[in-house]
């Protein structure tokens, strides 16, 4: 099997972060999250992370140029060499833009997107829970919405692009963890 370049997308609580790992740990490449970049930063009170905490605490995203350096820097990593899972990375049209130039610049592409599917009131009982049991600070009853709504305007249209190029596996999000490994598993053809 050879995709192992691939994007999981998908709206805050669909499972990205989980299924990510699982399909990390089949492939045998790194999950690379933004969102654990930036909080790894937060907790450790670097810079970036001051700067990233002005964002991620109100649900809004951090500005591309911050964003797309960071993702550069990790991609041109030794360890993604055998390929990568990004999880929370492109979110919007530039950074689609930005993706594209950093793995044309590494002479590399993109096996596959995977594209977790859930609908609205599903996700919002997910977070909700969520919040209760991890206690993160940008799963505030506003962040989580206004995380929904940005996925909505201006991440869940960029799959019509990699739709057109062939590379989007729509999965549904919702039932057995497990399950849905295998499912996603079974649309890249892994084994
Ligand atoms: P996540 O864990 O993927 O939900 O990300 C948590 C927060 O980190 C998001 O709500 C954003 O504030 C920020 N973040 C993560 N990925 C990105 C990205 N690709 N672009 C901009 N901000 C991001």
């Amino acid at each position: 099997m050879t995709a192992s370049r691939l994007i999981i997308m998908g709206p805050q609580g669909a499972g990205k972060g989980t299924q990510a790992a699982l399909l990390a740990s089949r492939l045998d490449v790194p999950a690379i999250s933004t969102g654990d970049i930036f909080r790894a930063h937060i907790g450790g009170g670097t810079e970036l992370g001051k700067l990233a905490q002005s964002y991620t605490a109100r649900g809004e995203l951090v500005p591309d140029e911050v964003t797309n350096r960071m993702v550069r820097d990790r991609l041109s990593q030794p360890d993604v060499s055998g390929g990568f899972i990004l999880d929370g990375y492109p979110r919007n049209a530039a950074q689609v833009q930005e993706l594209d130039g950093i793995l044309s610049d590494l002479g590399v592409s993109l096996d596959a997107v995977v594209e977790l599917v859930a609908d609205r009131a599903e996700l919002l009982a997910r977070l909700r829970q969520r919040a209760v049991v991890e206690g993160r600070e940008d799963d505030t009853e506003e962040a989580i919405a206004r995380r929904l709504d940005i996925y909505a305007e201006q991440t869940a249209p960029l799959t019509g692009a990699y739709e057109a190029r062939g590379l989007l596996r729509q999965v549904d999000g919702i039932g057995d963890i497990a399950d849905i490994a295998d499912t996603i598993a079974a649309a890249l053809d892994v084994r």
